[in-house]
């Protein structure tokens, strides 16, 4: 299974799509060493993002805890502070990290609110390829105000020798984030259906499945059913950083327990576990989170290999685009059954805005806005 450790709401981006740094955590209050010790061994992928991780000055302590107990540990991070995770590679050369990346400089720094970040984060990751660094890669919410970037970005990244993973806009608690809603769905589809022949050009297999999860995406931003069912609360979960354990990282109602004042085998084998997967089997979210995607489109026991459906996609459409083919998206996308939002709110950008933080603690009730929203 998939856990996914949410370490801190501190961060030192301002995103317009996420804001967790509006709604900082106290640091004295956020899942600790001894809570993270009752994470069980044999995880099969292990996620640490926030917030931004690397802003937990215990992190090296916190991935020497961890690194042993999964077969994938990743760290997702906003890249600003990559001179913290050089001692991580140092040791841990096979440890994946992700900088967050929304394009060209002028795009990602717009969007993330980010002063100098572009250079700080691309010098940042060739410096953790020179310390050794195996599975370094940039992490891109595909949006209306990047989309058209996507392909260049994708380019950019495998020529240097850089995975590029991507999402797109959604609402969830973990992003503390109710408008996050597409402007205009055609035009962000069209360019991921770009993307994803990119990267069906190519031999890299982690792209050619990285195609299907576009597709995915792609199928989500047209407001589509999901390709796949969900198996969160099966398959994966998320602990905040106050260390309560949900299904997934959108719905606040799928808390199944505390892992400060519980052990993981009562969270994972108890009664609020069951009655949640009833609740993920009946989910009418139309959400494509990269957790829940990923580990949908995995085998449910052979978890290195992908389950048939994304796997007979994959050789199909990489063998129709190396015999002069177009990939054919008519089966899993009608551009005719295009989602009408009623409302859109225009997201707000924050590059050289001042706004005041409010730090969120333990006893606060806590994801109110996010409660109501919803993915189409
Ligand atoms: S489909 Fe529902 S349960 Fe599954 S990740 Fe999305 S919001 Fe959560």
């Amino acid at each position: 299974m998939d856990i996914c450790v949410i370490l801190t709401y501190r961060c030192s981006s301002k995103c317009s799509m996420c804001y967790v740094w509006q709604n900082p955590t106290k640091l004295d209050e956020e899942v600790s060493i001894n809570t993270l010790k009752k994470i069980p061994s044999g995880i099969d992928y292990l996620n640490l993002t926030g917030g931004e991780p690397t802003l937990r000055q215990d992190l090296m302590e916190i991935v020497d805890l961890l690194y042993p107990k999964a077969m994938t540990l990743e760290i997702s991070s906003n890249g600003l502070h990559s001179e913290r995770l050089e001692p991580i590679i140092k040791k841990y050369p096979a440890i994946k990290i992700r900088f967050s990346l929304e394009g060209c400089e002028s795009t990602s720094e717009k969007i993330r609110g980010e002063k100098d970040g572009y250079q700080k984060k691309v010098k940042g990751l060739f410096r953790l390829k020179e310390l050794g660094g195996k599975d370094l890669g940039f992490s891109m919410v595909i949006q209306d105000d990047n989309a058209e970037e996507a392909v260049e970005l994708f380019r950019f990244a495998t020529k240097h020798g850089f995975e590029m993973a991507t999402s797109t806009l959604h609402n969830g608690f973990q992003f503390h984030k109710s408008d996050n809603v597409p402007y205009n769905r055609r035009n962000i589809a069209k360019h991921m259906g770009d993307l994803i022949t990119e990267m069906l050009k190519g031999y890299n297999v982690k792209n050619l499945f990285r195609a299907y999860l576009n597709l995915g995406l792609m199928a989500k931003v047209l407001g589509h059913d999901r390709m796949l069912k969900c198996s969160a609360a099966s398959d994966f979960a998320f602990i905040d950083p106050w260390s309560d354990v949900y299904a997934c990282n959108v719905r606040p109602d799928l808390r199944v327990g505390n892992l400060e004042s519980q052990d993981w085998n009562e969270i994972w084998n108890g009664s609020s576990v069951k009655s949640v997967k009833d609740s993920v089997y009946n989910c009418t979210h139309n959400c494509w989170m990269v957790g829940s995607a990923k580990t949908a489109m995995r085998h449910p026991k052979y978890v290195k290999l992908p389950k048939a459906g994304p796997l007979f996609w994959v050789i199909y459409n990489k063998l129709k685009i190396m015999f002069g083919g177009e990939v054919d998206f008519k089966r899993y996308i009608n551009y005719e059954n295009i989602y009408k939002d009623e409302q859109i709110v225009r997201r707000k950008f924050f590059l050289n805005e001042s706004v005041q933080k409010k730090l969120q603690s333990k006893s606060d009730p806590h994801y109110q806005m996010c409660r109501k929203v919803f993915n189409k």
